[in-house]
């Protein structure tokens, strides 16, 4: 093996450890069970693990800060002193339980996970500080919150402790720094006049001050992280772009920064950036490979490259020859010494190490590469860029095998989803007929009222629920006994719905783990790990399933619940499914065909679901796609394309049912003003959002002249444990009746309620159904 290579970075690295160790010392820290000093403890174990394994590995630009206990724009909020008033801190060192104030509220209580992106109040204490999604990851950061007149202040030192911490194990690391204008954007102020960027000239010196002090301690390189700038940006944030790095070049002209942007393409930002006064620049090459063409075009010689070309959003091992063919004329025009490899974002949105995956696929296995792996397939890149090929020839050997292993292998490709998939035609992605005979012709099958009252989906799962889960999947529970158990479960849900008097009843959903995964086990195409956790927020990880090959679903999957939950009760029983985007959206895709495609093929699979819950008898099926919003493109620009094929995704699985069959979808969100035209366009005969918290001011949108179908504007606001009064109830009932016709309009809570305790749902529910009969009576009389 060549000592010799080209500098090649991770740009940061998972930090939950392999064995979730960070959310185990988080917890017990919580909980009262352990100390600080434990947690502090743990943390620092996990810092220095992961310097040890990627300085063995070869990682020689070893970033250090992009650990978190929590959150990195947490973290950066905490360093600059933006710390609201209502968290009480006076100055000086910020205390922890500050910190865990601003990250849960002051209760203890995480924020929910259900539906990111508010506030979460909690009755007494101080609320967390607002949560949504990172770019468009399914990692979620700290909103910060900024005042009019906001200061800044250095607070904390974590950036230089942590760089200090790496020198004393022998790591001279790169410190990692979210840039100050990619913070200030993602934050926000409760005064609307108030715009972030203008904060800039007081945040600055706090970030010069944070820099001298790296420089002061032997810090020759840092990265500065500036990720929106694969964004659609004004000319008042370049400017600042230009203030901020004019201010650092010349403050610490010695000192190098590493300017990084990753999710995406420069595009129309690439001239700011190259003109910018810095030492390097990152650009992602995953996601935006052609980008790489007009990046070596317009940098200056003297600018260092560091090339994204490991993915760090997606799990499939690089095919290095490959890369190699596009690497080595880069070196060769621009010189060693201007080029670094590294991965195109940072690795947190990987799990850590595929080699704890002993139940997988060996054959599935050898096409992927996790954290670790990648940082494998960096340090061999960046010997065989600065050493040659040969000196890392069986690397490159075999992940060129692995490569046309996975292009050939029956396991990814089915000749049969190929040709459905090619013969999907315009007419299959059609109802029958137009919403207003559905309509009316589902009104005189059904005969509902006005007002009809449901529910999401799923009751609450109960401590009870999630043992007898867990006591089957280890064994230790019989699956009759389990099958047994769940069904006491449903049937009491549905008996208790009749009695409170709900219109349109659910099963509860008590036999699912999770509205992805529970799909993807049993659709052909999916893979799922034992140990490939992913940080979702805070200590809340995620492993997502991994899509590795055509979809096809071998047998009904939900239909014999439904058919049991029908036969107890004559009220209609609602199929329930997740749809096609939502599925796609949650889960590692193959980067093998395009989105649209795998999108394509899982709406088919959701399809034949669908039609097998109509032959059944199910008058109604609710198709949900949570996440239908959230898969939106970063860039304006392609909003189009995406809404296209995600909306004829939902079409096609749902569209081939008969005009009677009612059609549902769920959205865990409202602000739909954007992109309504897509929204109306998926054409379900009943769609149920949020909207109780905004107290139906997001409504606007569905005005029926520009949304025809039926509403169900969510009533009861399911992340608190608030019960909702009946005239609350009314009250915003009678706003939606203000915008919406009276015949749109259902009555139902904003999301699921598997989240929420039986004694918060039951008097919920109770009040919802009167607030519903409320407004039947009143409109009863209106019509006489
Ligand atoms: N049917 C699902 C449930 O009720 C929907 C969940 C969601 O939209 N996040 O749990
Ligand atoms: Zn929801």
């Amino acid at each position: 093996m060549s000592s010799l290579t080209l500098p090649v970075s991770t740009l940061g690295t998972p930090r939950i450890g392999p064995r979730r160790e960070l959310k185990t010392a988080l917890e017990s820290y919580w909980s009262g069970q352990s100390s600080a000093d434990d947690l502090l403890a743990s943390a620092a174990g996990l810092r220095a693990a992961n310097w040890a394994r990627q300085h063995a590995l070869g990682i020689t630009s070893i970033p250090s800060n992009d650990f978190s206990l929590y959150d990195h724009v947490l973290d950066t909020s905490v360093m600059v002193g933006a710390i609201p008033e209502i968290y009480g801190w006076k100055g000086g060192e910020v205390p922890l339980d500050t910190y865990f104030a601003m990250a849960r509220g002051s209760q203890g209580h995480a924020p929910d996970p259900a539906c990111a992106g508010h506030h979460h109040h909690d009755a007494s204490g101080v609320p967390a500080l607002e949560m949504t999604k990172w770019f468009d990851t399914n990692y979620h950061y700290m909103v910060p919150e900024f005042t009019s007149g906001q200061r800044f202040t250095l607070a904390s030192t974590k950036p230089l402790d942590e760089f200090l911490e790496a020198k004393a194990l022998g790591y001279h690391t790169r410190p990692v720094l979210l840039g100050p204008v990619s913070y200030l954007k993602l934050g926000k102020s409760q005064d609307p006049t108030l715009d972030p960027l203008t904060l800039l000239p007081a945040l600055l010196p706090v970030y010069v001050e944070i820099l001298r002090r790296l420089a002061a301690n032997g810090a020759d390189w840092v990265q500065i992280d500036e990720p929106c700038l694969v964004l659609d940006l004004d000319d008042a944030t370049r400017q600042a772009l230009r203030v901020a790095y004019g201010m650092f070049a010349y403050a610490q002209p010695r000192l190098k920064l590493m300017l990084t942007t990753y999710f995406g393409a420069l595009g129309d930002n690439l001239d700011t950036a190259v003109e910018l006064p810095i030492a390097g620049l990152h650009v992602d090459l995953v996601r935006a490979p052609e980008q790489l063409d007009a990046v070596l075009a317009k940098a200056p010689s003297g600018l260092v490259l560091s090339l994204g070309v490991i993915n760090g959003r997606n799990i499939w091992r690089a095919n290095l020859a490959d890369l190699l063919d596009r690497l080595e004329p880069v070196v060769a025009r621009r010189g060693l010494d201007h080029v670094q490899i590294a991965a195109s974002c940072s690795l947190l949105h990987v799990p850590i190490d595929l080699e704890q995956e002993t139940g997988l696929d060996p054959e599935l296995k050898s096409w992927l590469a996790f954290a670790v792996q990648k940082m494998d397939e960096l340090a061999t890149l960046g010997r065989a860029l600065a050493g040659g090929r040969a000196s890392v020839a069986q690397a490159i050997g075999a992940s060129a095998l692995a490569a046309t292993t996975r292009a050939t292998s029956p396991k990814v490709h089915d000749a049969a989803v190929a040709a459905r998939t090619a013969a999907v035609t315009a007419e299959l992605a059609q109802r029958q007929s137009g919403f207003a005979d559905r309509h009316a012709l589902q009104q005189s099958v059904l005969d509902l009222p006005v007002f009809p009252t449901t529910t999401i989906g799923s009751f609450p799962q109960t401590p009870e629920v999630r043992k007898a889960r867990a006591a089957h999947a280890k064994g230790v529970l019989a699956p009759a006994d389990y099958e047994a158990f769940l069904r006491q479960e449903t049937e009491a849900a549905i008996r208790w719905q009749e009695e409170i008097g709900l219109d349109v009843l659910v099963h509860g959903e008590f036999e699912r783990n999770d509205m992805v995964q529970y799909f993807g086990e049993q659709l052909s195409g999916f893979a799922f790990t034992k140990s490939g956790w992913v940080q979702s927020y805070g200590s809340r990880y995620v492993r997502p399933p991994i899509l590795f090959g055509d979809v096809s679903r071998p047998e009904p999957m939900t239909v014999e619940w439904w058919r049991y939950a029908q036969s107890c009760t004559e009220k209609p029983m609602k199929g329930m499914l997740t749809g096609p985007v939502t599925i796609l959206n949650w889960s590692f895709v193959r980067d093998d065909v395009p989105r649209s495609v795998a999108c394509r093929q899982i709406a088919l699979a959701i399809r034949d679901e669908v039609q097998d819950l109509e032959k059944a008898g199910a008058q109604m099926i609710q198709i949900d796609e949570a996440a239908l919003r959230e898969g939106l493109p970063l860039r304006r620009g392609e909003w189009g394309h995406y809404l296209d094929w995600a909306v004829e995704s939902f079409r096609l699985c749902a569209s081939g049912v008969g005009d009677a069959t009612q059609i549902h979808t769920h959205m865990c969100y409202s602000e739909f003003n954007d992109i309504i035209e897509a929204i109306a366009a998926m054409d379900a005969d009943v769609i149920s959002i949020e909207t109780s918290r905004s107290k139906m001011e997001l409504l606007e949108a569905f005005v029926s002249d520009r949304y025809p179908n039926d509403i169900g504007p969510g009533v009861y606001d399911i992340h608190s444990p608030r019960v909702p009064a009946v005239a609350e109830m009314t009250e915003l009932l009678d706003k939606a009746a203000e915008r919406l016709a009276v015949s749109q309009i259902w009555v139902n809570p904003d999301c699921g309620l598997k989240t929420r305790k039986w004694d918060e749902v039951r008097p919920a529910l109770v009040n919802m159904v009167a607030a519903a009969k409320e407004l039947r009576s009143r409109f009863a009389e209106a019509a006489e």
